[in-house]
């Protein structure tokens, strides 16, 4: 069997490194066509020297000859320039994008991919939030798949696999509830993002961990739900599972419930993202009831953590809503990385952010990125006005 060419976009990342791990881990089947990064050069290098990709593209174009003097002389291929990654995203030589890029950065590069006709494992959810229509109708124009790697929708999408959509009733997402579970605002109006970093069950990036907190992650992950399984507002729930071992569960028209569940992994949905239709082998760690004599269950706290409420209004809403929201979202979790504005300012500033920026019924692409541009900069300003 030939293996499987993958392009990692985003390969320094908390995905990327961990879609290395499970790459290393099947040398039989697959190799690395394509590396990018942002800024991160001596990662990228030290990826790149491991794993003999064909090329690598580095985000800052600062960084290009750092990048080069080491990689050219191996036979990489060396780019730079957020258009070399749309370019290379392109390239016929790849068999999979493995879209792990944070943001709505990953968006072009995720889309030039689909035009090309290749296969695409989906973690970056913004991409979704963003312009999921248009990503979608992307997909199925040229007939090619996009298998999600967030784990929620990992979990939904094997739940599906051999069902008819139309017997769907609904799909339940559940949420850890991230470090904040059972907190209340006052207590939350002081956090730093130390404390917010630490997520209890996943060690991730410093966005999605901020996410987490704020429950905004699973507002995205609604969104993404949306697009990815084409169902409405209604067929969409939340469940706060605090353990992470039930991944999610669809709920069919019998009344049956299926859920995919596991030990708290992300090279699990990883490993079967990359190795779909077939399913891989692998020595994780098993889980045992024995370690966890209760799973337990229950509702969200939207009056406290108010971004999952907004998403809600967002998904109803539609047209350009969600792309003002997570470019919102972007800039005041930025802000808070950096402790400019506190933890519940984030929902403040989002909310007007909303407010202010125009709707846009049914939106071109065009269309997203100038609301993507004009929410950023109404954020940017609210969060000067608080600092
Ligand atoms: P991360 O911050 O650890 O890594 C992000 C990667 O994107 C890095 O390789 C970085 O170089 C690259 N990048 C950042 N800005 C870029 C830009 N402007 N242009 C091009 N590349 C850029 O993030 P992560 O935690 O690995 O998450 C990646 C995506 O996967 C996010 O969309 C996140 O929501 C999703 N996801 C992550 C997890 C997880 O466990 N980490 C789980 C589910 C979904
Ligand atoms: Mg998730």
């Amino acid at each position: 069997m030939s293996k499987k060419r993958i392009g990692i976009f985003g390969s320094t990342g908390s995905i990327g490194r961990q879609a290395l791990e499970v790459i290393a881990a099947h040398p039989d089947r697959f190799e690395v066509e394509v590396l990018t990064a942002q800024q991160n050069a001596s990662l990228l290098i030290e990826q790149a020297l491991l794993f003999k990709p064909n090329a690598v593209v580095i985000g800052d174009e600062s960084k290009y000859t750092e990048v080069k003097d080491v990689l050219f002389d191996k036979g990489i291929k060396v780019f730079a320039g957020a258009a070399a990654m749309v370019e290379v995203a392109a390239w016929d030589t790849i068999d999979l994008v493995l879209a792990a890029i944070v943001g709505f950065a990953g968006l072009a590069p995720t889309l030039s991919a689909l035009e090309q006709g290749t296969p695409v494992a989906l973690a970056n959810k913004e991409t979704l939030v963003v312009a999921g229509d248009i990503v979608m109708a992307t997909a199925r124009r040229k007939g090619v798949p996009i298998i999600p790697v967030d784990s929620e929708h990992s979990a939904i999408f094997q739940c599906l696999l051999g069902e008819p959509m139309a017997k769907v009733d609904k799909v339940i997402l559940t949420a850890s509830g991230g470090p904040f579970l059972g907190k209340k605002t006052n207590f939350l109006i002081n956090v730093k993002k130390d404390h917010a970093l630490q997520h209890p069950n996943w060690s991730m990036g410093a966005k999605i961990s901020i996410d987490s907190a704020t429950l905004m992650n699973k507002g995205l992950e609604m969104i993404e739900a949306k697009w990815l399984f084409g169902l409405d507002a209604e067929q969409i729930d939340v469940v706060i599972h605090p353990q992470s071992i039930i991944h999610s569960m669809v709920q069919f028209a019998d009344g049956s419930l299926k859920a995919q569940m596991g030990l708290p992994d992300m090279k699990l949905p990883i490993q079967y993202a990359l190795g779909y239709p077939d399913r891989l082998s692998n020595d994780f760690p098993r889980f045992s009831f024995k370690n966890y004599p209760s799973l337990t269950f229950e509702q969200p706290d939207t009056k406290t953590f108010r971004n999952l409420a907004i998403a809600t209004e967002v998904l109803k809403k539609g047209g350009n809503a969600a792309c003002v929201m997570n470019a919102a979202n972007e800039e005041v979790v930025l802000a808070f990385l950096k402790n400019r504005i506190g933890f519940l300012q984030m929902t403040e500033v989002i909310e007007e952010t909303l407010v202010k920026i125009p709707f846009v019924e049914k939106p071109t692409l065009q269309h997203y990125y100038q609301a993507d541009n004009a929410a950023r900069e109404h954020a940017a300003e609210l969060i000067h006005s608080l600092t």
